[in-house]
């Protein structure tokens, strides 16, 4: 017989390891199925966010931020950097080795609750088992009561622009370039875009970014989007917009993007390019199909507003199914879905989702727009502060930016 869980969480991201940590907390059995392996071959739960997302990217940004300030930033406090050097191997151990801390840590955490935790991959059957192919290629079957889904998602491909792995990367490859490329091609303007090509100007390469939309940010409010743009342009990110990516050949190590704007053609030639045009859900051999369990067009598992697959007592959560890709979403979506589960009053504020891109300056909003309210015929009133005019912000010598 194949041991009995109250709760199974496959996938062991932000969604899938603080779903099960509550449940563990709320006293229910619970297992974990994540199957992400390091380097080593070793377990390393916490899924895109913590192994190849938010905390790699937020590592480097860091780095190479202290990096550009300490080149271009600090002459202006009567600082002399003549011989500031960039040793980038270090740079990039540095951000390796908070990942294995954090990951190391996400296991302990399992443990201390007395989570099972299954490194393998996990298929959903009808009866409410779990098949799990271990890392080590052996299977086991688990019995759950209720059953959490946060498998996740992966970086969307272009398909005329197939990634190499060398040269056309997605964004974990663009976490580990073994040099900083001479030229930098991003594909897309959107908040990985924007993160990894000032990452990467920062350090010293010429970066263009090619975005189809003519708009900027658009999901900002207008005059953020507005500032931001002004300002990544003077750190010398070339953003063009209303730039549609069709293809792109590699020859020699040189990367020719080939893009439409205003209805004429063009070709970029860079070193390195970064294909960063969004995520789509990652589901493959997740359940099967007499389950009950679906998924819409765009290949996010159905839900409704609970949660709740179209299979009894099997939920969804994080960036396998609707919603914003981040991962505080993830995991308020994991925690609400576990309480309900456990008898108690589970919900989530869908209006009330923070953003933050980790530029410089970090732009950061919460709640609708101004456009978002206007057309909705909601009245609004506006105020604006310039950092330019705080003394604060004047004697850190950082005055671009508003609340
Ligand atoms: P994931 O973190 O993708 O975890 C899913 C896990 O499940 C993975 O480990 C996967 O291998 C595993 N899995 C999938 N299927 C199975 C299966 N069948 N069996 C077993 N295991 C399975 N978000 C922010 O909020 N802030 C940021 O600053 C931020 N920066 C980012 C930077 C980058 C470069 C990227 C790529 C993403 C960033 N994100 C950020 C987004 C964030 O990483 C995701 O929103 C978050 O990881 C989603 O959490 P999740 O638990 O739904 O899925
Ligand atoms: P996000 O969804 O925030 O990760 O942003 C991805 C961005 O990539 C969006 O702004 C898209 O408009 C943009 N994008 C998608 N396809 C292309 C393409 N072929 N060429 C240029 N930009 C693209």
């Amino acid at each position: 017989m194949s041991e009995k869980f109250d709760v199974i969480v496959i996938g062991g991201g932000p969604g899938g390891y603080v779903s099960a940590i509550r449940a563990a907390q709320l006293g229910l059995k619970t297992a974990c199925i994540d199957r992400t392996v390091n380097s080593d071959g070793k377990a390393s739960p916490g899924g895109t966010c913590l192994n190849v997302g938010c905390i790699p990217s937020k590592a480097l940004l860091d780095s190479s931020e202290k990096y550009d300030q300490a080149k271009n930033g600090l002459a202006v406090h009567g600082i002399g950097t003549a011989d500031v050097t960039l040793d980038l191997e270090t740079l990039l151990a540095r951000k390796d080795r908070i990942v294995q801390e954090l990951t190391g840590g996400v296991s302990m955490l399992l443990k201390a609750n007395k989570i099972e935790f299954f490194n393998g991959h996990g298929t959903v059957h009808k009866d409410r088992s779990v098949k799990i192919r271990m890392a080590d290629g052996e299977i086991s079957t688990i019995q759950g009561e209720h059953l959490i889904l946060a498998s996740g998602s992966e970086p969307m491909p272009l398909p005329p622009v197939p990634f190499d792995g060398e040269t056309i990367v997605d964004s974990t490859g663009a976490l580990s370039f073994s040099g900083v490329p001479q030229r930098l091609g991003v594909i897309g303007a959107g908040v990985i875009g924007l993160e990894l090509g000032s990452v990467w100007r920062r350090l010293g390469a010429e970066v263009v970014i090619l975005e189809a939309l003519d708009s900027f940010l658009a999901a900002a409010d207008d005059h953020v989007s507005r500032d931001a743009q002004r300002q990544f342009k003077r750190q010398g990110l070339d953003i063009r917009l209303g730039a549609k990516v069709s293809a792109a050949k590699v020859n020699d190590g040189v990367c020719t993007v080939s893009y439409t704007s205003k209805g004429e053609e063009h070709t970029l030639d860079v070193d390195k390019l970064i294909v960063a045009i969004g995520r789509r859900p990652y589901t493959e051999n997740l359940f099967d199909d007499d389950t009950g369990i679906t998924l819409d067009q765009r290949g996010f598992i159905n839900v409704d507003e609970q949660c709740r697959t179209g299979m009894n007592g099997v939920y969804a959560i994080g960036d396998s199914v609707r919603g914003p890709m981040l991962a505080h979403k993830a995991s308020e979506e994991g925690v609400a879905v576990v309480e309900r589960i456990a008898g108690k009053p589970g919900h989530i504020d869908f209006n009330t989702v923070p953003w933050v891109i980790y530029t410089h300056p970090e732009i950061a909003w919460v709640g609708k727009t101004e456009k978002e309210l206007k057309n909705d015929g909601v009245a609004v009133k506006t105020g604006n502060f310039a950092f330019a005019a705080t003394g604060r912000a004047k004697a850190m010598n950082e005055t671009g930016g508003f609340v």
